[in-house]
């Protein structure tokens, strides 16, 4: 049997465990220390903006941190993306607030700003005005920020910006993960760099950052004994892992490199394909990390999806259905939602294919064998 072709490995650039052994040597086997200190500061001169990053243990503690200081509490509504996975709206629930989704737009298949408007403007209706908007940036493709910020602005609603996809994409040459009130960052396993788990806030502020930090290691007051005024959690990133994700700044960029050539790769697989759509760019204006490559099998397309998931599956390389919408999940089914069901046709068409910048050419070669035997 091959090996198999995962969606998106973990790729380490080979200096992780000179960090890691640092921390060892010191003895700093905590969730704080140089290597927490050193991830931020590349996360902070890597975006730019003059922001200021909290390094976290997973990007979901950070969209809860997020609406802990968005004050989103018991019965309040929070607006979500319903394109997107769990990890954006689940804290909306841990808050006991109510999550309201809105559905995307065909061009990037994120939120669409006149859905958006039309779910606000119903809410202010009913005397629900929304807490707070959790814009996401799926796949690694910037969403229409201009105009959703315009929406958001409009109305006075702080927007919380999930780029635990985007890290490196940008949207008009800045940084995605620059735009929130709070913008968050994952280092999952699979993301486009890992530390093995872990995020991070990005905050606007010094003052942002440090209550970040308070509300992450428990809201210890300020006294010489435990007091606590605050609820807080344990959230802080060990300075373990921090070592992974100095590492892997190293090879961020040449990583996204390898990203996008993945998407040309499938770009060109697929051009002479009718009914076959790999998710592009808009314009120039919206450069995506390509953290996964996707594709929609519309129903000219000489092929099934399922046909070409079965194809795949034998030849032992992973596919994936697109993030399930939300408003569609048990867990949300009573949930609002506003939109016209793009999500649910890019969910029922559309799969994620092996997009990781570790894939070689035999890779490539092995998924080019099984999309030609199907024509
Ligand atoms: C991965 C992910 C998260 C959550 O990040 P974790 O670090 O896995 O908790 C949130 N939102 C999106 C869109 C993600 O892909």
């Amino acid at each position: 049997m091959n090996t198999k072709i995962w969606l998106s490995s973990p790729h380490m650039g080979g200096t992780e465990q000179n960090y890691i052994k640092e921390a060892f040597d010191a003895n700093w086997i905590a969730p704080l220390g140089p290597n927490v200190n050193g991830f931020e500061k590349d996360l902070e001169t890597y975006l730019g903006q003059d922001k200021k990053v909290a390094c976290l243990s997973s990007g979901t503690a950070a969209i809860h941190l997020a609406l802990v200081q968005l004050g989103v509490a018991l019965n309040d509504e929070v607006i979500c993306q319903t394109f997107t996975f769990c990890g954006s709206s689940n804290p909306i629930a841990y808050q006991g607030a109510i999550p309201v989704f809105v559905d995307s737009e065909p061009e990037t298949w994120n939120m669409c700003p006149k859905h958006l408007e039309t779910a606000i403007k119903d809410r202010i209706a009913k005397g629900k005005t929304p807490k707070a908007i959790i814009i996401v940036h799926l796949y690694g493709m910037p969403s229409k920020i201009d105009e959703l910020l315009e929406v958001a602005s409009k109305y006075k609603i702080p927007v919380i910006e999930d780029a635990a996809e985007a890290l490196g994409s940008t949207y008009k040459g800045r940084q995605c993960g620059t735009f929130g009130a709070f913008s968050i960052l994952s280092f999952n396993g699979n993301k486009i760099i890992t530390t093995s788990g872990g995020g991070a806030m990005v905050c606007n502020t010094i003052e942002d950052k440090n209550q970040t930090v308070f509300y992450a290691t428990q809201a210890r007051d300020n006294a010489p004994h435990y007091e606590h005024s605050k609820i807080g959690y344990n959230y802080r990133m060990s300075n373990i892992s921090a070592g992974i994700g100095r590492g892997q700044m190293e090879v961020l960029d040449k990583h996204i490199g390898l990203r996008r050539d993945m998407n040309t790769f499938y770009v060109n697989l697929f051009k002479d394909i009718k009914g076959v759509q790999v998710q592009k760019q808009p314009n120039p204006d919206f450069y995506s990390n390509f953290w996964l490559s996707c594709i929609l099998i519309n129903e000219d397309a000489p092929f099934t999806k399922a046909q070409f998931q079965e194809a795949m599956d034998a030849a032992n390389i992973e596919t994936r259905p697109l993030w399930k919408p939300m408003h569609m999940q048990p867990i949300f089914k009573d949930a609002l939602y506003f939109g016209d069901n793009l999500s649910e046709v890019l969910f029922k068409k559309g799969l994620c294919l092996p997009s990781g910048s570790n894939l070689v050419k035999e890779d490539l070669d092995r998924i080019t064998k099984v999309v030609k035997g199907l024509l």
